[in-house]
């Protein structure tokens, strides 16, 4: 059996696959050794959910594990509202909807259905000018296209020489200083 891929890890893949083989490095240790100040914002936000503090209504599911057997995935989620049956992913500003964020919500989307939670509606919320955009769940089409990318992650191999970098997306790295292929320097 495949090991299983970290649900944030469908993202970062998108903006470095490399950044995932550092992630597994340093991913256990404490956030203010590698992160900068966007990023612990993001964090904390994350750690409100964590810690369940969002809504004591039941209809609301916070924070919880989920995974999928059929994808090979594990991670949480950070919003399930059961009466709309909604999926929510906040982040602290969204200026574009990246394709790595649909991948997450994706993914997140699959685990809570094989888990037998019904997903009609999937959002992405802003939290700084407290926006919210809306998606649909994955057409056949998008199916494949996510597949394609497990698959990517999977077979990716760090140590390609043939790897290259963008500088620009190098330069705000945080594992610049650590990390080889850095094309920034
Ligand atoms: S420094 Fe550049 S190549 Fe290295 S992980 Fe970061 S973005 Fe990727």
């Amino acid at each position: 059996m495949e090991p299983y891929l970290i649900i944030t890890e469908l993202n970062d893949f998108v903006f470095c696959p490399k950044s995932i083989y550092f992630h597994h490095l340093y991913g256990r240790y404490h956030a203010g050794l590698y992160k900068e100040k966007p990023q612990i914002i993001g964090t904390l936000n994350h750690e409100r959910i964590d810690k369940q503090s969002y809504s004591t209504e039941k209809r609301y599911l916070q924070g919880i594990e989920i995974y999928s057997q059929t994808y090979g995935l594990c991670g949480k989620i950070d919003l399930y509202d059961a009466q709309t049956k909604t999926l929510i992913e906040r982040k602290t500003q969204v200026k574009t909807i990246y394709q790595g964020y649909k991948y997450q919500l994706w993914a997140q989307y699959f685990c809570l259905t094989e888990m037998g939670h019904e997903v009609k509606k999937l959002v992405l919320r802003s939290l700084n000018d407290n926006k919210n955009y809306a998606l649909l769940p994955p057409s056949p089409a998008e199916i494949k296209e996510f597949e394609t990318h497990l698959k990517k992650i999977r077979q990716f191999n760090p140590n390609d020489p043939s790897f290259t970098q963008n500088p620009e997306k190098c330069r705000r790295c945080i594992y610049a200083p650590l990390c080889d292929s850095n094309a920034a320097h």
